[in-house]
């Protein structure tokens, strides 16, 4: 994987190009989220490639909230798309809202009608859309098309001072009933909202829509590179009709599309995200489940793994489903460079070393990481009474297993070999310790004498090590696209019933005092980091990620 992409995408093509022809001396960029959920994983796609240009060309961009419906906005989402933001280690040249252009905005809506090319409609918003009908019929002219100039500056001035209701009328743009494309066909530039707006207060109960704030934001910021997902595409000819008609000099911003992000077994709408977050089937939107960034974090992902990510997914024109496995991929890639290794016990099985001296304890010393001399060495406790995993013992072994088993010696990590001398079973059969003797000659896992132990086990003390929680977790979703349904079905019918295992774990003492988000491998175990659940009694773990790729084979094969 370790190819780097020398060429340049479609994007960057066009900025290159605009660059040597002139036509911008400066590359102005801006990330535009409507402060209405929490960034997702595919917004981040979006973020590191807007600040990725700024970064590149040594431009500038913006985050610009898309602050223009109170109903659905909330401070809440506006800080945590700072804090994402700002974790994933980008910064913004302005800060800005669009309802900062409200007064702005509006003045243009007024330049327009008084220009004959917008009008007050006083029909339902049903009556609206079935009069665009579809794009292979000409569409129904509003009866209200066509009322003068001076009728529809009223009207629009008692929408603006609050003297009609919600949904009784709306501000559209007269462009073209009979256009092929359907947001052509005399869209909507104001409607009425009669709440609280938590920058502008009360002042305006009118609101632009999307299509109309949009590319007019753009313009007063001097954004030379307006860069959005391929649904937009449709609505270019419309952001163009209005920049047409605001224009005068200085930048003019372009629209260009790119593929959105989809991964599999994934949802990526604010809207459905939202439905999870609501009727609690998540717990919250930072659920280390959920695909926003606030979950990957908690989760345990890294900046520069998910910007790692984002790079190499790329950026093109047409949309696909990339596989959860490679966001994986670029985590493990990633802590296997920074966690440090500890031992943890997931299933612990009780083992008794008898001929290890009562009251004994030694020191070992462990490796911290591999991968990281820089990282050090730390001391582990030894002593007679030890966990190891469960399935790390079997009673009837099939041949090349390696592990511990009756008669049969295994390597502990960093310590001895143990042999199986004696199985103690309860009542009903189930194995609850093993009584092992250990050759003191073998210290730091070195045969003494030549003879080959093949397999090595990990351990904890049973003395020093601590009890703690850990939640382990599977992909939300059991198909490969919820998005892809039959007509009777939901995506909530395929949200996965065990993406949660909460076990009890036992860990090296060395995780003891560490923090919220620190991370670590768990050896031959996976990625894991402490959670903000955890406290003085109890240490919360969640697993990042295996440390193989597990299931993307048996999803291959479906
Ligand atoms: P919704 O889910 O409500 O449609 P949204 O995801 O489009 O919302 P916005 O706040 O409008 O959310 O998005 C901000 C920016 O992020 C937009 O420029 C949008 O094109 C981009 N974006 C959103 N989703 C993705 C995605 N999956 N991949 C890449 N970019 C995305
Ligand atoms: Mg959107």
């Amino acid at each position: 994987m370790e190819e780097k992409k020398e060429s340049l995408n479609f994007i960057e093509q066009i900025i290159e190009n605009d660059l040597e022809t002139g036509k911008h001396k400066e590359i102005y960029t801006r990330f535009p989220p409507e402060p209405n959920g929490y960034l997702h994983v595919g917004h981040a796609k979006s973020i590191c490639l807007n600040f990725g240009i700024k970064e590149k060309y040594n431009g500038k961009c913006n985050l610009r909230f898309d602050d223009t419906n109170p109903v659905k906005e909330d401070v809440e989402y506006i800080n945590s798309i700072l804090e994402d933001i700002k974790w994933l280690g980008f910064e913004y040249d302005k800060l800005l809202y669009a309802s900062d252009y409200f007064e702005q905005l509006y003045g243009w809506a007024v330049k327009l009608v008084k220009e004959g090319k917008a009008y007050v409609d006083e029909q339902t918003p049903e009556q609206i859309s079935e009069q665009r009908t579809n794009p292979t019929v000409p569409g129904v002219e509003s009866p209200f098309r066509n009322r003068s100039v001076d009728e529809n500056l009223h009207l629009l001035e008692e929408m603006k001072n609050g003297l009609h209701e919600e949904g009784s009328m709306v501000l559209r743009a007269k462009i073209d009933m009979n256009s092929p494309n359907m947001h052509m066909r005399d869209p909507i530039m104001y409607r009425i909202i009669k709440s609280h707006h938590d920058r502008t207060g009360d002042k305006w109960c009118i609101y632009p829509m999307y299509d109309y704030a949009h590319g007019q934001s753009d313009y007063i910021e001097g954004i030379t590179h307006s860069l959005c997902t391929l649904e937009f595409e449709v609505h270019r000819p419309l952001y163009d009709w209005f920049l047409d008609q605001i224009y005068i000099s200085g930048t003019r911003p372009r629209q260009i599309e790119f593929a959105r992000l989809n991964l599999s077994y994934t949802i990526m709408s604010k809207r459905k995200l939202l439905e999870l977050v609501t009727n609690k089937w998540v717990n919250g939107w930072d659920d280390p489940r959920m695909p926003t960034i606030s979950g990957l974090r908690r989760r345990g992902y890294t900046p520069e793994a998910v910007r790692n990510f984002a790079e190499r997914i790329g950026v093109a024109k047409r949309e696909n489903i990339i596989d959860l496995s490679l966001l994986e991929y670029c985590i493990r890639e990633d802590l296997n460079k920074k966690a440090n290794r500890v031992m943890a016990v997931l299933d612990p099985l009780k083992v008794v070393i008898t001929n290890y001296p009562e009251g004994q304890t030694e020191i070992l010393e462990a490796q911290n990481n591999p991968e990281d001399e820089s990282a050090g060495t730390r001391n582990i406790v030894f002593s007679r009474i030890i966990y190891i995993e469960r399935e790390d013992f079997m009673e009837e072994p099939p041949k090349k297993y390696f592990r511990l088993a009756p008669g049969q010696e295994v390597r502990l990590r960093y310590a001895y070999f143990i042999k199986c001398d004696e199985i103690i079973k309860d009542e009903n059969g189930n194995i609850t310790e093993l009584r092992c003797s250990y050759d003191p000659e073998s210290k730091g896992g070195k045969s003494p004498d030549g003879r080959k132990v093949k397999g090595t086990i990990h351990w904890v003390d049973s003395e020093t090590c601590i009890d703690a929680e850990a939640r382990i977790y599977d992909r939300l979703f059991t198909k490969e696209n919820p998005d892809d349904l039959a007509e009777n079905e939901t995506y909530l019918d395929y949200l996965n019933p065990d993406s949660l295992n909460v076990i009890n774990i036992k860990v090296e003492s060395y995780v003891k005092d560490k923090n919220p988000g620190e991370k670590f491998q768990f050896e031959r175990k996976g990625y894991f980091c402490i959670d903000k659940d955890s406290t003085s009694e109890k240490l919360v773990f969640n697993r990042t990620v295996t440390l193989k790729d597990s299931w993307s084979k048996i999803a291959g094969n479906e």
